[in-house]
């Protein structure tokens, strides 16, 4: 959606109440008291009435904004500039364009925003064949010495994970079928598309974890969770990686020789370095080094909007960013809460 879309389709806080309202009826409400999902809205309350119990919810319960103060408008409009620019936004910038005084509140939003982000990505297992590897975010952590409080900074953990596919093997498998019509305009888009490109594989959804260390009992919970069993990983054949095999249906690793480094790196794992290398650029050039707690948060934001990569171009509203962050902004709740930062080593470099 575009801006002067979002301005005309939401002017003023009843408008985005009005829309919410839709939304939490489209996506469902369940009772707290009795289970039931059958509601009425109270128009003048402002409220959800169960049809069974008795039992008010209010337009917010059981969603993100649950406990917040703010407008829905000041929700509504955050939600739209994180899913109409591409680049990561400061809090700073949203806390000015809304003319507000305080800055936790607006941290605090776009803290649940990301975090409910990761809710959602995480009820998908990523399956096919994946490059997985393990790479490091620059971060900092508070530490104590001697009563005083310092502030180090350090490298943390972060798996990798990307569907991705050799593009030939993609075409072998549009061309096999060529009785359809759809299958032959798909192979034509790709052999354009990798034409214009140096990179020889096709990425699909990607997944990434701040993890504490890369030991293989680290990554296997990781991996277990997030990846089906049937899928195959490719990797540069690290030690910490070799019993993937365990996990998974197979385990390709392409150890890296002197040569064969940059062959690795740009035929066999292309897109966990491309992603990790935007992603780590975009968090840098707003936030320079994040607080390492909250590191996952932006890994989130990053993900679910590269997973989402088509929709922003896409003219069908059913494709909708924003659209698709409102509804889950009605479907999950997040207990992010202000102290987590307030404590937070880098108060002044967070913008
Ligand atoms: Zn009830």
């Amino acid at each position: 959606m575009l801006l002067k879309d979002f301005f005309s389709r939401f002017p003023d806080e009843e408008s985005c109440v009005s829309y919410f309202k839709e939304i939490r009826q489209t996506v469902g409400i369940t009772c707290p008291q009795c289970g039931s999902t059958v509601h009425t809205w109270l128009n003048g309350r402002g409220e959800f009435q169960c049809r069974k119990c008795g039992c008010r919810i209010s337009l917010t319960k059981g969603t993100v904004m649950e406990n917040s103060r703010l407008p829905m408008y000041a929700w509504f409009f955050t939600a739209h500039l994180m899913t109409s620019f591409k680049q990561v936004l400061s809090a700073k910038e949203i806390q000015h364009q809304l003319e507000m005084r305080g800055y936790p509140p607006v941290w605090l939003m776009m803290m649940k925003l990301r975090d409910i982000m990761g809710k959602r990505d995480a009820m998908y297992k990523l399956s096919d064949q994946i490059e997985l590897d393990i790479s490091f975010f620059p971060t900092s952590v508070l530490i104590k010495s001697g009563g005083e409080k310092l502030l180090e900074t350090k490298k943390t953990t972060v798996l990798v994970l990307a569907v991705s596919k050799a593009v030939d093997e993609i075409l072998s498998e549009y061309l096999s079928n060529i009785a359809h019509n759809e299958s032959i305009n798909k192979a034509s888009r790709l052999i354009k598309k990798a034409a214009r490109q140096s990179v020889k594989k096709a990425v699909h959804y990607i997944k990434m974890f701040a993890i504490p260390n890369q030991r293989f009992e680290t990554i296997k919970t990781f991996v277990t969770a997030s990846i089906d069993r049937n899928a195959i990983a490719v990797t540069d054949g690290g030690n910490n990686l070799f019993r993937l095999r365990e996990l998974l249906k197979a385990h390709e690793a392409h150890r890296e020789t002197e040569d064969g480094m940059r062959e690795v790196v740009t035929n066999v794992l292309p897109w966990v370095h491309i992603v990790t290398g935007e992603c780590r650029n975009g968090i840098q050039a707003i936030h320079k080094e994040v607080d390492e707690r909250f590191l996952q948060l932006y890994l989130n934001e990053y993900c679910w909007k590269f997973n989402r990569r088509f929709f922003r171009d896409s003219k069908d509203p059913k494709y909708d960013l924003f659209d698709h962050l409102i509804k889950i902004d009605a479907s999950y709740t997040s207990d992010i809460k202000w102290r987590d930062y307030a404590g937070a080593p880098n108060v002044v470099n967070i913008s």
